[in-house]
């Protein structure tokens, strides 16, 4: 069984300590638990231990643990590749999704949004490093996405997300991020609503940090491996 709360504590404390390396803010990023193959039972850990952002990659797996997990005030994220046959269950019980990688897919998460819901909040997924076996726009399509996006009245368009290639050395993770933060910054005086940098993971979350993240996702080093 997993230390689920002291690993929790790790986490933020990192979090905190990188924020004050960058000179940001103490609240100047958001944790977001990635939960995926973990059973609710861990989930709940986490929640008792105070964490209420959850993300999710598996359609299925996720829809089954809301349900167990019914009872808990849990703001979910999608965070998995998107196949456009899944987007309703995804618009009708998700907060957010962050690898939104096309027109296609805002489109139906806006039609498919149930009326009495709040907009689903958004992230464009960035292919960063023009990698063929991932998904996402290249970073020179954002700003056209985005403009397309923003007029879809049940979504609101937050911010862009990246899974980038692995790289070891801090340094490297750093310089392969800060990209993300120029093109979201170019972006904000049109789109004020954009807010969000979806990036960092357990593996460069200090990197992603000094990059300008305002959300780390991070599964393994608050769940440990996964099989
Ligand atoms: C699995 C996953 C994570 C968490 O990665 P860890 O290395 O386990 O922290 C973050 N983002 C996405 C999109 C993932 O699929």
């Amino acid at each position: 069984m997993p230390k689920i709360h002291d690993h929790l504590i790790q986490v933020q404390k990192r979090l905190a300590q990188a924020l004050r390396q960058s000179q940001r803010a103490s609240d100047g990023a958001q944790l977001l638990a990635v939960s995926k193959t973990k059973p609710a039972a861990d989930v709940r850990e986490a929640y008792a231990a105070g964490q209420r952002r959850f993300g999710e990659n598996y359609l299925q797996e996720a829809l089954e643990k809301q349900q167990q997990l019914a009872d808990l005030d849990i703001e979910w994220h999608f965070i998995g590749p998107i196949q456009s046959n899944k987007t309703r269950l995804i618009a009708e019980n998700f907060d957010w999704v962050h690898s939104v990688d096309r027109l296609k897919i805002a489109q139906r998460l806006n039609d498919q949004r149930p009326a009495e819901m709040a907009p689903i909040n958004i992230c464009l997924q960035v292919n960063l490093d023009r990698e063929e076996s991932k998904t996402g726009v290249f970073l020179d399509e954002v700003a056209a996405l985005v403009e397309s996006v923003s007029e879809l009245p049940h979504i609101c368009v937050r911010g862009l997300m990246a899974i980038p290639a692995p790289r070891k050395a801090r340094d490297e993770q750093q310089q392969a991020l800060q990209p993300m933060a120029d093109v979201l910054a170019q972006l904000q005086s049109q789109y004020p609503q954009l807010d969000t940098l979806s990036m960092g993971m357990s593996g460069d979350l200090e990197a992603a940090i000094a990059a300008g993240s305002t959300m780390v996702r991070v599964g393994t080093d608050i769940f440990g491996a996964r099989s």
